[in-house]
């Protein structure tokens, strides 16, 4: 009897213990997750090229960074364009949970949330440091998570090219004639302007820009900026390269994270995978801003790309198709409207003082 009164007593501690570990655990006051050794296997896709250059990098280091801060609790396996789904059905696999990660770019989205342009570039909008200042601290971010909510995922910041290049084209651009009929390789609300300004707007992954503007598919196409554009070898394709990247003043790369599988995790793995992606973000913009020029300096010197700027009349076309379509869907689309409001307010008032300080400091740069 006193041996199975022991043994009773025994189980029951044992439940004691465990329901007092859990508590624990579950409250989240002791440190997270610290006593929590699963390890978390992840799988992460990505819009881009496996392994490519800058945008695709970002994958890869989040990777990294996240297996080493967890000390190889959380491993992500970082999947490039078509291995486990198409570049353009990132959204829809973590959407439903196939694999827990994304990266890629929200304006690839937008026939499903319009709104999801804003996040990552407004043409004539916000450059990267502006960027980063009004998804951080400027409220959003908490918008974006807004518009993905319904869709099951929580966005991150993935990175920030800063301002790309307009684009390439296989002839001159000297006025507003000159784009009608233009083919071109342009996202988002970019490429809707494009359209009304009387060219034509293509939406293709950046894998395919290649062989489509070489074989005439497309007369022009944007990608990035010189240093990835190179990569891609896309002035073997097309001769004029043209600026500024009025459609792209500082595209925000995202990454995107399945809800559920992100509330599946302890706590300190949800803030190790946030500060990681918050790396990722200034460490691309960091490595585009080393590298650009001296792409573009090989692009012109040793490969004669002729280097030009877009007309002033083609620009200024452009920004009043922008606001005309903005205003369009902001009408239609309460969610795109507040947005909208966010990022404009946020925008004039951060332009207000980089007038004397960001754009002063270029003009006293140039004093002779
Ligand atoms: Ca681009």
């Amino acid at each position: 009897m006193a041996g199975s009164q022991l043994r009773k007593f025994g189980k029951s501690l044992i439940v004691i213990v465990a329901m007092a570990l859990f508590a624990c655990t579950d409250s989240g006051t002791e440190a997270a997750g610290a006593t929590d050794n699963k390890v978390y296997k992840w799988r992460m896709v990505t819009t881009w090229p496996k392994n490519y250059p800058g945008v695709g990098l970002a994958a890869e280091n989040l990777s990294r960074y996240v297996d080493e801060m967890s000390n190889g609790r959380l491993q992500i396996q970082v999947y490039g364009n078509g291995e486990l789904v198409p570049a353009l059905e990132v959204f829809d696999a973590v959407s439903r949970g196939s694999v827990q990660l994304g990266h890629g770019a929200s304006y690839y989205w937008v026939g499903k949330v319009p709104s999801a342009q804003f996040f990552t570039a407004l043409p004539f909008g916000m450059n990267a440091q502006e960027m980063n200042a009004w998804l951080h601290y400027g409220g959003g971010l908490e918008l974006w998570q807004k518009a993905y909510a319904p869709y099951n995922l929580l966005p991150l910041t993935g990175g920030n090219t800063g301002v790309q290049m307009a684009g390439w084209f296989n002839k001159e651009i000297n006025s507003l004639e000159d784009i009608k009929g233009v083919r071109m390789r342009i996202p988002g609300l970019a490429g809707k302007v494009f359209t009304r300004a009387g060219g034509e707007s293509v939406l293709m992954p950046g894998s395919e820009i290649f062989t489509n503007l070489q074989t005439g598919v497309i007369d022009a196409a944007e990608w990035i900026g010189p240093y990835n554009d190179f990569t891609f070898g896309l002035h073997q394709a097309a001769k004029y390269y043209y600026y500024p990247g009025w459609h792209e003043p500082g595209a925000v790369l995202e990454t995107i994270v399945n809800k559920e599988a992100f509330e599946s995790l302890p706590t300190d793995l949800q803030i190790i995978l946030k500060v990681a992606a918050r790396a990722v973000n200034q460490d691309m913009l960091d490595e585009y801003t080393a590298r650009n020029n001296q792409a573009l300096e090989t692009l012109v010197n040793d490969h004669d790309v002729q280097l030009r700027k877009l007309p002033d009349d083609v620009l200024k076309k452009f920004r009043e198709i922008t606001d005309e379509l903005v205003d369009e869907i902001a009408a239609e689309d309460p969610l795109f409207r507040e947005i909208r409001d966010s990022f404009t307010e946020f925008q004039k008032n951060v332009s207000n003082y980089h007038e004397i300080s960001e754009k002063a400091v270029y003009e006293m740069r140039d004093l002779d």
